[in-house]
């Protein structure tokens, strides 16, 4: 077994990945606010966090993976200020945050399937363990790590030592930071608000009764509750973009660890931004949101050939969108499935996965998912001096890892059974030179519409 090494936030190095529990590995990955459609930035880091999970599985382990559905309590504003983004959405749609909710999840869920990401093994919407993020925030109570202004309960971050470990930030810096802080209730600049009050007066569509009040959570609380429910208090693999360090991870740290006394989880992974028009984030906000519909689906390319451009660039950096990007990986992706193709038509499916290419691939994908250097193993795989069968075989494992449903090139052009037969008969009768059943046989052969070509590589075979 090759070890797995995985760039973790929290040291800020790589380190060998080793599960804590011998029967699978807790992977949570923060999901998608669902009052928009994802854009292709969103996808960028859930096609990392695919490809982490892809390769975990390659590497022979169990994975439990959670992913939530943030359908309350994401403000527009930073640090807990304005308005709930379902809301907004609500608004401009003139539907109800519900009707949203519902309507940007199964939108989401249809991304992610075109662009054959492997769905969680369980979803959770943030809307459906309101109890158990009301314990959670009534056991930081308990402890003391609670406080309560006018607009809700807060956490106190000056009372969790290490509230900066994953961020590295100067929280003198942030206490600087402080005059523009536009809450002057809270009593640091970094404390998150847990439960939130609906404003006086105004009846939200989504809001509960909680032992501090009607209201609704703070955005981070979801994430704690629900890696708990789903896969207990100490974990293993916690991701999403890079824009999580500061406040959302660091603020699921403080409330974990400071409810339960032990360590939230081991690895902390972040995938870099999407940028586009010469280093500018892509965000839900800009006017340079691209979605897959808009950017892919209507202009007639494939979602996959995204996903075969985001391996060109290494998760943690920075990618940069345009149009001759998407032009290069579409020529990629085609390539790839042509060189495929031929050698499908020369050859039967019966090869076997090559262990010292198998070995290559484990060593760019244990290398902090070294997706760059996949894509060059790849090549030099479908250039080696190995059988073409086998480069088929093995390139079919590969994609057990790229997800580029390489396969495909057998349900397009595979050749039916009963050619495939008589394409088998000829290859034994042209070895053992008998030439005249030979001849017979690409009569047969082309009599039932497929074109028979003897080459230096052998013989080819496809449709007229
Ligand atoms: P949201 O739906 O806004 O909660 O974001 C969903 C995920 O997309 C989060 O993990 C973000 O960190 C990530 N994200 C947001 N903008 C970008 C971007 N431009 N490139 C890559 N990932 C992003
Ligand atoms: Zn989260």
């Amino acid at each position: 077994m090759k070890p797995l090494y995985l760039y973790n936030t929290l040291s800020r190095r790589k380190e060998e990945f080793k599960p804590l529990n011998r029967d699978f590995v807790g992977l949570y990955t923060c999901g998608p606010t669902v009052y928009n459609h994802a854009h292709i930035g969103n996808l960028r880091t859930y096609l990392f966090e695919d490809i982490l999970k892809r390769v975990l599985l390659y590497n022979g382990f169990t994975v439990k993976h959670v992913m939530n559905i943030t359908d309350v309590g994401h403000l527009t504003g930073d640090r807990d200020m304005g308005e709930d983004k379902m809301e907004t959405g609500a608004r401009r749609e003139g539907r109800s945050a519900w009707e949203i909710a519902a309507f940007y999840t199964e939108a989401f869920k249809k991304d992610i399937a075109r662009l054959n990401i492997l769905e969680p093994d369980i979803w959770c919407k943030a809307t459906d363990t309101i109890s158990e993020q009301i314990s959670l925030i009534r056991l930081l109570e308990e402890k003391g790590y609670t406080y309560g202004i006018g607009d809700g309960i807060y956490f106190d971050t000056s009372k969790f030592k290490e509230y900066a470990r994953l961020s590295n930030q100067n929280l003198d810096a942030l206490q600087e930071g402080a005059r523009v802080e536009k809450n002057p209730e809270k009593k640091n600049p970094t404390d998150f608000a847990l439960w939130k009050f609906s404003p006086p007066q105004i009846r939200r569509q989504m809001e509960w009764e909680s032992p501090w009040g009607v209201g609704f959570p703070g955005w981070h609380i979801e994430c704690s509750a629900m890696s708990m429910k789903f896969l207990g208090d100490h974990l293993d693999i916690h991701c999403g973009g890079v824009d999580h360090i500061d406040v959302h991870h660091t603020n699921e740290i403080a409330q974990s660890e400071a409810a339960t006394g032990k360590k939230f989880f081991n690895f902390w992974m972040h995938g870099a931004f999407l940028n586009i028009h010469g280093g500018k984030k892509m965000a839900k906000s800009a006017e340079n949101f691209l979605t897959l519909d808009s950017t892919f689906l209507q202009q007639g390319i494939s979602p996959l050939v995204y996903r075969f451009a985001s391996f060109l660039t290494h998760y943690r950096n920075p990618m940069e969108y345009s149009d001759e990007s998407v032009k290069a990986a579409r020529n990629g992706l085609q390539h790839l499935q042509n060189q495929l193709r031929q050698l499908r038509r020369d050859h039967p499916a019966d090869g076997i996965v090559q262990p010292r290419f198998r070995e290559k691939l484990l060593s760019a994908i244990n290398d902090d998912l070294n997706m760059p250097r996949a894509m060059a193993v790849v090549q030099e795989t479908l250039k080696a001096d190995i059988s073409g069968a086998d480069k088929i075989a093995t390139a079919l494992d590969f994609d057990r890892v790229l997800g580029l449903d390489l396969a495909q090139i057998d349900r397009q052009d595979a050749l039916p059974e009963k050619i495939r037969k008589l394409v088998d008969d000829r290859r034994k009768a042209r070895q053992e030179k008998q030439w005249e059943a030979s001849d017979r046989l690409r009569d047969e052969i082309q009599e039932l519409g497929f074109v028979v070509q003897d080459t230096k590589e052998g013989m080819k075979v496809f449709k007229a």
